[in-house]
């Protein structure tokens, strides 16, 4: 569908689906990334938070139906390859005379904390999307990292509220945009946050401390993800952890935040079980997808890995926290 000679839709064959009565929306950036670790440094590579959780939640899930905006640079390969996938990309706006959103970050030695160096919102910033009637009746919304009042306006599109709505946030926008983020928070049933984002979203040092702050400001559960300290997911008085793998190398941990939203979404999706306890399997994948896509810089491994490598690499989890102990205490 052409909207004006400088904005369109994209069109493209309907994926084939998983279940036809289901549906899984994908809202977040699409985008150049440039990224700096202290092992190389990248060119201009793809990314965006909806790019690497499309990649990731399609190994559980189709059709995704992706909602984001991109500039005319963005390549169209890119595009092509994630409708193969199995992403539906009508929800994708292309503004032809303008530029692709842009974040460049540094990575400390740690390789588990970084700074951004850049944020160029260019398409970002005056986004207004609009949800195709196609996408309506979704039954899982998947919000990842964007403007706050762009992830809201989706959620007042959508005729039906889903079944559950995930948010993905970060610190940029608690700094410039929290009145906004605040009002979205209130609409969420799952919130996913690093733990210096809980922190600051909080107030609170304490993680505990935060997560019930943050509780307190809509969303039911919320996940708190510590990089290669693995992750946290609180629901009322309720705490599960999962790990991280021990990875011998980490190439760019950039995405791996939205890997795991992926992995997480893409699990609920196909289980359609939006239970606490299935929610802790749900961060099992989705640390088992975060561990794949810091083993390459950008998307490359998320687009080489298969259904085998993925059963693997969860039975790797499994290995890594199973274990049989007796009582140690003498009874006294
Ligand atoms: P992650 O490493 O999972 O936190 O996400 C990194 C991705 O988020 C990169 O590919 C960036 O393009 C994207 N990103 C960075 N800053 C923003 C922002 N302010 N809004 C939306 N996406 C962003």
């Amino acid at each position: 569908m052409v909207r004006g000679p400088s904005s369109f839709f994209l069109t493209f064959a309907p994926v084939k689906k998983t279940d036809t009565n289901m549906s899984l929306i994908v809202v977040g950036s699409m985008a150049f990334d440039a990224i700096e670790t202290p092992f190389g440094k990248s060119d201009k590579i793809v990314g965006g938070a909806a790019t690497y959780i499309a990649w990731s939640a399609s190994n559980f899930y189709k059709p995704i139906k992706q909602i984001s905006v991109v500039g005319g640079d963005f390549p169209k390969q890119e595009l092509d390859d994630l409708h193969h996938r199995g992403v539906e990309l009508e929800g994708v706006q292309v503004k032809k005379n303008e530029k692709s959103f842009f974040w460049s970050g540094k990575y400390h030695l740690d390789m588990n904390t970084r700074d951004t160096l850049e944020t160029q919102l260019n398409v970002l910033a005056n986004f207004e999307p609009v949800v195709p009637d196609s996408y309506q009746d979704c039954e899982f919304l998947m919000l990842g990292n964007l403007v706050p009042a762009v992830q809201m306006s989706v959620i007042e599109q959508l005729e039906n509220r889903p079944k559950l709505v995930v948010m993905d946030t970060m610190n940029f926008w608690m700094e410039i945009a929290m009145p906004d983020l605040e009002k979205v928070l209130r609409k969420v049933d799952v919130l996913l946050v690093n733990d210096s984002e809980a922190r600051q979203l909080s107030g609170q040092f304490s993680l505990v401390k935060a997560a019930k702050e943050i509780m307190k400001m809509g969303p039911k559960y919320l996940i708190i993800k510590k990089g290669e300290h693995g992750a946290l997911l609180f629901h009322q008085d309720n705490v599960f952890f999962a790990p991280a793998l021990p990875l011998e190398e980490v190439f760019d941990p950039t995405g791996a935040g939205d890997t795991f939203a992926g992995g997480f979404i893409g699990h609920i999706a196909r289980t359609r079980d939006i239970s606490f306890d299935n929610m802790k399997s749900a961060i099992i994948v989705g640390s088992a997808m975060a561990s794949f896509c810091v083993e390459k810089f950008g998307t490359a491994r998320l687009r080489e890995i298969t259904k085998a490598d993925i059963d693997a690499r969860i039975q790797q989890f499994k290995d890594l926290v199973n274990f049989e102990i007796e009582l140690a205490a003498e009874n006294l």
